[in-house]
Formats: C-alpha cells, sequence, structure tokens
C-alpha cells in the first residue's frame, strides 16, 4: 500500500477547500501540540474508550485492568476518553459513573475525561469526541488534498441497491472499486450537488489490494494475516461526526496510545485500522485483542457469551449492589487474565497484588469462561484475610449505602458486631472460617442476632414437634448464663439421656438402633431454635454474643 500518495491538484485543493471551509489548522499543528510523552522506556500508553451509556458491565472491567496493569506496571499512563459521537446513546452522568465504578473496583484513570487540567496533566484532550471535530476535519481535509477521501451523495436506496446487485453477482458487498459511483466525480459534478442541497458522507478512497495481506502481532490473539481493506469506509458521517474507524486512528494517535485492547469484535477491522494509519502517516500502535466473556450454559450444557439479557451478573453494579468486595473481584479478574496468577499468589500470600508480573502475552485467547463459583470461592477466602476491623469497615460503608434502616440496627453496638465477625471469621483459630462471601450474604447469614424481619431461608427441624419442644423447654428450664462451654455441654447431654437420645457417641455408634439419636441431634435442635441454621460457628459462644434474652426469645418463638 503506497501511504505517500500526495496528489496534491488544484482541483483537489479546491475540492478541500469546498467540503472544510471552517478548518484552518494542518495536521502539523496537531502533531507539534501533542508531542510524544515524555515516558519511562517502555512504558505504554492505553486507554479505556467507552460509549457514555452508563452501563458498565464486566467485560470493560476486564479490559480495564488489563490497561491498567499494562500502564501502570512500568509508570506509563492510563486515560479516559469518552466515545460519544452517538448522540443516541448518550446518558447523563455516564462519565461520573464510569469514573465511580472504576474507583470502586480500585482502577485509577491518570487523565482523561472527568479530569482537570492540572500541572501540564491532562493536556492531550479533549477527550470527548464530540468536542474533536474540529481534528477529525483538519486529517479529512488533508485526506482529500490528497485525493485519499471524497463526498459520497449515494442515498440509502442506491446503497441498497448496489447490494443487491452484488448479491446477484455473487461477489463481496460493500462500497468499492467499480460500485463506488462517487469516488470519480469531478469538482463541478460535486459542486452542483452540494449547491442542490444534497447530503453527503466523505469516504475513503481506499488503495489497497484485495490479492495482498496484511501481517502483524496482536498482542493477545498472536500473528495475524488479514487481506487489505478494498472498502472506501466512511470516515464522516452527514452530520460531519466521525466513524470509529477514523476516530480510533486520529484519537490513539495524538493521544499517544502504545496498546489498544479493545473487544475481540473488532479483530476484522484491523485491515481498515492498518490503512487509516498507513495513509495518515501515524505509526500503528500494538493491538490486544480480548477473548469473549463466557460462562457456563446449564440449558445446552455448553459455553455461551455472557449476555445483558439474561445474566444480571454481567452488569457491574451487580457486584456493587450485593457488596461483593472489590478487592476478591480485581483477585478474581487476575485469575481470568493470567492463568498463571493463581500460583504466584500461592507462592507469594503476602505480596501486594500489584506486584504480579502481569503479561498480555499470557491471556486467553479464545473465550475467557466466567464461574461464579470460582469467584464466591475467591471471595471466602479473601474476606477471611482481611482484619475483623477492615472488614467491619466494609461492610459498614456497604450498609450505609445501601441498607440505610437496617444499618443503624446491624451496627447500633460495633462491639457486638466486631464479636459477631471474630466468630464468623474464626480469628484466634488454628484455622480461619470461611463463610463471608459478599456483604448481602453475611448479613443473611448472622440476621438472627437482630431484632429485624428477616427473608431469609430457615432450616427445618428433623425431628417431630413433639420431641423438638421437649427438648428446648428442657433447655431453658435448665440453662444458666454462667454456664461455661464445658457445663453448658454437659447440660445438653443430660438432655439427651433424658429422652432417649445417646450422650456418649461411642455407646451410640456401637448400637445406633437403642437410641433417638445422639447429642448432636439435640444440640441442632437449639442450634436451628435460636439461629434458624443447622451450621453456625460454636452456639455457645453465640448465645454469649447475643445475649439471654435474645436467645429465650428466639426458642421461645418457635415453642
Ligand atoms: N467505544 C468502543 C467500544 O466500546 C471502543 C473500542 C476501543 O476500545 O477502541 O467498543
Amino acid at each position: 500500500m503506497d501511504s505517500n500518495i500526495d496528489n496534491r491538484t488544484e482541483e483537489n485543493k479546491k475540492l478541500a477547500a469546498l467540503l472544510f471551509p471552517d478548518v484552518v489548522n494542518t495536521p502539523d499543528y496537531y502533531e507539534e501540540k501533542f508531542p510524544y510523552r515524555k515516558l519511562p522506556s517502555k512504558a505504554d500508553v492505553t486507554r479505556m474508550a467507552p460509549s457514555p451509556t452508563g452501563f458498565m458491565h464486566l467485560g470493560n472491567l476486564y479490559s480495564a485492568l488489563t490497561d491498567e496493569r499494562i500502564a501502570h506496571k512500568k509508570g506509563g499512563v492510563f486515560y479516559l476518553r469518552i466515545e460519544d459521537t452517538d448522540e443516541k446513546r448518550k446518558v447523563e452522568g455516564a462519565v461520573e459513573t464510569i469514573i465511580n465504578v472504576m474507583r470502586y473496583f480500585d482502577i485509577e484513570f491518570d487523565e482523561g475525561a472527568g479530569f482537570d487540567e492540572v500541572d501540564g496533566k491532562n493536556v492531550y484532550g479533549p477527550y470527548f469526541q464530540r468536542q474533536r471535530v474540529e481534528i477529525y476535519h483538519t486529517y479529512v481535509k488533508d485526506l482529500v488534498e490528497r485525493g485519499l477521501a471524497y463526498p459520497c451523495f449515494c442515498t440509502e436506496q442506491e446503497l441498497e441497491a448496489v447490494r443487491n446487485k452484488q448479491d446477484a453477482d455473487k461477489v463481496l458487498t460493500g462500497y468499492y472499486g467499480e460500485y463506488a459511483v462517487c469516488r470519480n466525480l469531478s469538482y463541478d459534478e460535486i459542486e452542483a450537488n452540494i449547491k442542490a442541497g444534497k447530503e453527503y458522507v466523505i469516504r475513503l478512497k481506499s488503495q489497497g489490494n484485495p490479492e495482498r495481506e496484511i501481517k502483524f502481532v496482536d498482542r493477545i490473539k498472536g500473528e495475524i494475516h488479514l487481506p487489505e481493506n478494498i472498502h472506501d469506509i466512511v470516515l464522516l458521517k452527514k452530520d460531519g461526526v466521525p466513524t470509529y474507524h477514523l476516530a480510533h486512528a486520529v484519537d490513539d494517535h495524538l493521544m499517544r496510545t502504545t496498546i489498544v485492547i479493545r473487544g475481540g469484535e473488532w479483530l476484522a477491522s484491523v485491515p481498515i485500522h492498518y490503512e487509516l494509519f498507513n495513509i495518515l502517516g501515524f505509526k500503528m500502535p500494538d493491538y490486544g485483542h480480548t477473548a469473549l466473556l463466557m460462562k457456563f450454559d446449564e440449558e445446552t450444557g455448553g459455553k455461551r457469551k455472557l449476555s445483558k439479557r439474561k445474566d444480571p451478573e454481567l452488569s457491574l453494579d451487580y457486584y456493587r449492589k450485593d457488596g461483593y468486595h472489590p478487592y476478591c473481584m480485581k483477585v478474581y479478574l487476575l485469575t481470568l487474565l493470567n492463568s498463571n496468577f493463581e500460583e504466584w499468589r500461592d507462592k507469594f500470600p503476602d505480596k501486594d497484588i500489584n506486584e504480579f508480573p502481569f503479561s498480555v502475552e499470557k491471556m486467553s485467547q479464545s473465550g475467557a469462561l466466567f464461574d461464579k463459583d470460582k469467584l464466591h470461592n475467591i471471595c471466602k477466602n479473601e474476606l477471611s484475610k482481611l482484619s475483623e476491623d477492615t472488614l467491619y469497615e466494609f461492610l459498614y460503608s456497604w450498609a450505609s449505602e445501601h441498607e440505610q434502616e437496617k444499618c443503624k440496627v446491624w451496627f447500633a453496638d460495633k462491639e457486638k458486631m466486631l464479636n459477631i465477625l471474630r466468630l464468623y471469621m474464626g480469628v484466634g483459630m488454628k484455622r480461619r472460617r470461611k463463610d463471608f462471601i459478599y456483604a448481602r450474604q453475611v448479613f443473611e447469614l448472622i440476621s438472627y442476632f437482630f431484632d429485624i424481619e428477616d427473608n431469609s431461608e430457615k432450616d427445618k427441624f428433623r425431628l417431630d414437634k413433639k420431641i423438638t419442644d421437649n427438648i428446648l423447654k428442657e433447655y431453658l428450664e435448665t440453662y444458666s448464663h454462667n454456664d461455661d462451654n464445658s457445663e453448658w455441654f454437659n447440660k445438653l447431654k443430660a438432655i439427651a439421656d433424658k429422652f432417649g437420645f445417646a450422650s456418649d457417641m461411642k455407646a451410640y455408634k456401637a448400637e445406633p438402633e437403642k437410641y433417638l439419636g445422639n447429642v448432636s441431634d439435640v444440640a441442632e435442635v437449639v442450634r436451628i431454635a435460636v439461629t434458624g441454621r443447622a451450621n453456625t460457628p460454636d452456639l455457645w459462644s453465640i448465645v454469649h454474643i447475643m445475649g439471654e434474652e435474645q436467645m429465650r426469645e428466639r426458642i421461645e418463638e418457635c415453642i
């Protein structure tokens, strides 16, 4: 492909002036205004470039974490650019949402949309594409002058007729070669069309050859061969706003991006971008096209793409609403991103995860499988490593945002909450417990400590009502709050003996048929009555955190 085409004929210059009467700058002006960044060697510049719809999904976080790691690993820059060329998709407050959501997950931008220009930072903007129209026009004007872009007046109907003809002829559909009828309009024809008020787009005059291919190394997918682009793709739409292709080339060039990480759906467009960078005289950035996020589909037993409609867990809001700890999310995403992360983490459990030698090359090439059970296991592990104070702070801040009324009750007595957390985390025990997954689940698990309406599911008694009631009544009668753990347990044993349960496990194992059950069945009755759950940490400790009064209330409700 010849990038040096410079057909600055008088006619082309006249055409450029006709199409862009308002453009005063030349590309050189912007090249100088946005010089290469002064960064440590090997440092990369990456960006996140979302549309301002405000909908942030797991895929965004997945790419953002990749970008952030690449940039910050070697002292580079990670910035936020807003691709707002599609007015219809814009949502108020979306930029704040994007920054806040990313911040929640501990991902910070260094510059870009939403940041002020301080100390010579944030000078590669504007970072909203709608505010960059003048820049795009400058570059397209230059292309028109060089005979590499032209206005196209074809209507939707005309384009459809071309497509139908191509279908009938069984040739590639699109606007190219002989089918690109506006390619060869003369200056006079163009001027007449404009005077007649006809609408037009500006197209690239592609120099590609279908017989040739481009070759490049995608940082994630490896070496890729694709045929050259031959389509006269649209650069500027009817309203003068750029297409993704043009904006990507101009912005990533002028903002000096060194690696573009983006969804795999863009891979097929690389030949277009290759041609654009080439004819605009820009150095190509590296590309890394990410794998789709997949999930296991119970219906079909296979893998499928996560869908916005079917899978609420695709939305990042989902994790905030339920109170997933952002650190757990980050650890989980790192295991998805780099398969050697887990091994590294096992080897260096105390190192900061930001020290992990993240590598784009090790990212999954095909679909990355999102697995909620795995996420939950990671949450259990990571939460169990926190101190009870840190967990307390996290739960408090989640509750004060998402459950304001209940929050007052849960946190009315700080020492009580801390004691519950200590008990549930197994603080001071040989092995930490791993019951906690995310904030909402934590509060469901410990709900019985509080007098709040509670819809969490209760475990059912396994013994019949009469025996259950007898056990509970006897328990209340013999209960003394001053008993220590072993005195308390001896009383349970006495209850067991009284009602035909084995208090001695050996005896029970030898002749189980002689008994209704054993002492652990008796303990279970009390446990379910007090907590609503068959599985809890040490019951004596629970009773001593909640106090005698609350314990008696819970049991009396059951009888
Ligand atoms: N706005 C594009 C998208 O959301 C950005 C793709 C890119 O990162 O270049 O798909």
